[in-house]
């Protein structure tokens, strides 16, 4: 029994730590895993190694290749187009239902985070900002009363956090991030929901532009899964 749940722990261990790798491209996309050299690496037994692979798997950001061992999935850019498609269905009519319904304490509470900024210096910082930004997004949708729209737009953006942090490396738009951000958090706290949803709209798209901009400096367009010609933009 407490060998199986010591076991358990580990993996958790293990799977938190390559997750993390993989989240902030310090395992890149598309690169090679090998359990030995990961345990290695990583100061981790074998058998949680083994275990957390399975679970990224299952995630989506590790695939198996037969008699080769694993492999980092790549980036690409139907995901990507997939995922913005979809956020500018959800997030504007969060944002609207959040200036419609949402308490003005719930709202005044995502102050700090409106606020969130990055200094591109300094990587440490980025991994904040991600959280923070992701937080700010959910929490509207939180704020809105429909905590099934906050759990759909948690998922896209964990799933699109990998582009959010080569995007950050790429130009400094800390600034231009955090005044998007105040004015949602303005329009929605002014109870403007027209506002609130043609902003949130526009952002979505100035982050889709972002992202598929550091795709396309970041990667050759062997790992975006189609050539460059194809991307359509
Ligand atoms: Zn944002």
């Amino acid at each position: 029994m407490a060998e199986g749940a010591a076991a358990a722990t580990a993996t958790d261990v293990a799977y938190e730590r390559l997750k993390r790798a993989i989240l902030t491209c310090a395992l890149a996309p598309g690169s090679e895993l090998r359990e030995a050299q990961l345990a290695e690496d990583f100061e981790l037994g074998r058998t949680p190694v083994r275990g957390a692979l399975g679970r990224l798997v299952q995630d989506g950001f590790v695939e198996v290749r037969p008699r080769k061992g694993y492999r980092v999935t790549d980036l690409k850019i139907t995901d990507v187009n997939e995922v913005f498609e979809l956020r500018l269905l959800l997030e504007p009519a969060a944002c609207e239902l959040a200036a419609a319904r949402a308490s003005r304490a719930s709202i005044e509470a995502l102050h700090d985070l409106a606020h969130a900024e990055y200094d591109q210096t300094d990587p440490a910082s980025y991994e904040r900002f991600i959280v923070d930004n992701r937080e700010f997004h959910v929490r509207l949708a939180v704020a809105a009363g429909n905590l099934r729209l906050a759990r759909s737009i948690r998922t896209l953006l964990e799933e699109m956090q990998r582009l959010f942090f080569l995007s950050l490396t790429m130009r400094d738009t800390s600034s231009e991030q955090m005044h998007e951000h105040l004015a949602l958090y303005d329009a929605i706290l002014a109870g403007d929901a027209d506002a609130a949803r043609q902003i949130s709209a526009e952002q979505i798209e100035q982050s889709r532009r972002r992202v598929i901009d550091s795709l396309i400096t970041g990667f050759s367009p062997t790992s975006l899964g189609a050539p460059a010609a194809n991307l359509g933009i």
